[in-house]
């Protein structure tokens, strides 16, 4: 069994992958071909905004709005400790300082309450100024927007949805992508939506800020080429990935639609055995992650490696406790959420091709831990 099985994908679209490839062998614009600027609108109209700008990660998808923002030393935003390292590496690369913030107990996303708690310390403290705000949407379901934009307008910080593990999710019908001022994703090819390599998209409404990424796109260009009026970086996505990625787009509604009756099906054989996920009302999650609670953690991870079960545990360390981040002066025990379920925490295969089957086998060996 596989966690996430990218061949029965395939097989769906093989036909137009290499139609893709062989499109673009024979134009010969590997960099910013016609591919891209296809994906660019489609992925752009099926998120609801009206700009995107597709880049070379998911990374530099969060790392190029916090330049266009202007972020660096002695800025703070903040940010969930309990995501990928990413998130907050994007920040720490600008110079501005991330400032951890504990997570929801139930959804793993970032707390409100504690995230205005952290601002009004930071304020307090004088060190840092208070600039912006990274919700992460943790295993594909959006965060706690309603609460995370009054907290921002009230302290006038700009938000950066990380949407690396989101990209097809929805809140209150408003598209992931679509849920604060620029947004993040990622097509790393474990995502929900994934190219055959690296690649993001950056989602906006604000033309200039669109403008000035297009700019840092392109090592901070100016007028043409060679004029450059700012610093920037390579942060271009292949047309390659382009021409995976509208081939996928076809089948991807439908994919988030199967994603809904696979994490149905657990909800239903593992209730009484482990805690499963707690979707939010107003959410639809992308289901990047299926992911449960259990005390035992690490005897439910040997049971299903027994039985031939692949497992993988995001995230086992929490950022406030990652030696990158060791010159922050965090502490065990200053974020006791997202250490508790740092250790508590599974997650199970998960991709639209899952059958009932497989699933009944994946719930077998964990009903009696
Ligand atoms: C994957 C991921 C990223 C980074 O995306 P890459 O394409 O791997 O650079 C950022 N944030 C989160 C939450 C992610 O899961």
């Amino acid at each position: 069994m596989q966690f996430i099985d990218l061949a029965a994908q395939q097989k769906r679209i093989r036909g137009r992958i290499e139609a893709g490839f062989k499109r673009i062998l024979d134009h010969g614009q590997y960099i910013l071909g016609p591919e891209i600027r296809e994906i660019e609108d489609e992925l752009a109209a099926f998120v609801g905004v009206p700009y995107a700008v597709s880049v070379a990660s998911g990374t530099d998808a969060l790392l190029m709005p916090l330049l266009t923002e202007k972020m660096g030393p002695g800025d703070a935003v903040f940010v969930p400790t309990f995501t990928f390292i990413a998130s907050a590496g994007a920040i720490a690369l600008t110079g501005a300082t991330p400032v951890f913030v504990d997570i929801d107990p139930e959804t793993f996303n970032i707390d409100p309450a504690d995230l205005e708690a952290a601002i009004q310390r930071t304020i307090a403290a004088k060190k840092l100024t208070p600039k912006g705000i990274m919700p992460v949407d943790l295993f594909g379901q959006p965060a706690n927007y309603r609460a995370i934009q009054a907290i921002a307008g009230k302290y006038r910080l700009f938000v950066l949805e990380d949407a690396a593990q989101s990209f097809g999710a929805s809140q209150d019908g408003r598209k992931a992508g679509a849920l604060a001022k620029v947004a993040g994703t990622s097509f790393f090819p474990a995502k929900p939506l994934g190219g055959y390599g690296d690649g993001g998209m950056i989602f906006t409404a604000d033309k200039a800020l669109y403008e000035e990424l297009l700019s840092i796109r392109v090592h901070g260009q100016g007028a043409d080429k060679y004029t450059n009026v700012r610093v920037g970086i390579n942060g271009r996505m292949d047309s390659l990935q382009a021409a995976v990625l509208l081939a996928k787009m076809e089948i991807f509604p439908e994919e988030i639609e199967l994603r809904q009756e696979v994490a149905g099906r657990y909800d239903r054989l593992l209730g009484g055995a482990v805690k499963t996920p707690r979707i939010l009302p107003g959410n639809i999650s992308a289901w990047a992650q299926y992911s449960v609670l259990h005390p035992r953690r690490d005897a439910v991870i040997a049971r299903l490696r027994e039985a031939g079960i692949p497992t993988a545990v995001y995230y086992p360390i929490p950022l406030h406790l990652q030696r990158a981040f060791a010159h922050l002066g965090y502490q065990r025990g200053d974020f006791p959420v997202a250490e508790k379920i740092a250790g508590e925490i599974l997650s199970l295969p998960m991709h639209p091709y899952l059958d009932e089957e497989c699933q009944k086998r994946i719930a077998a060996p964990i009903e009696n831990i």
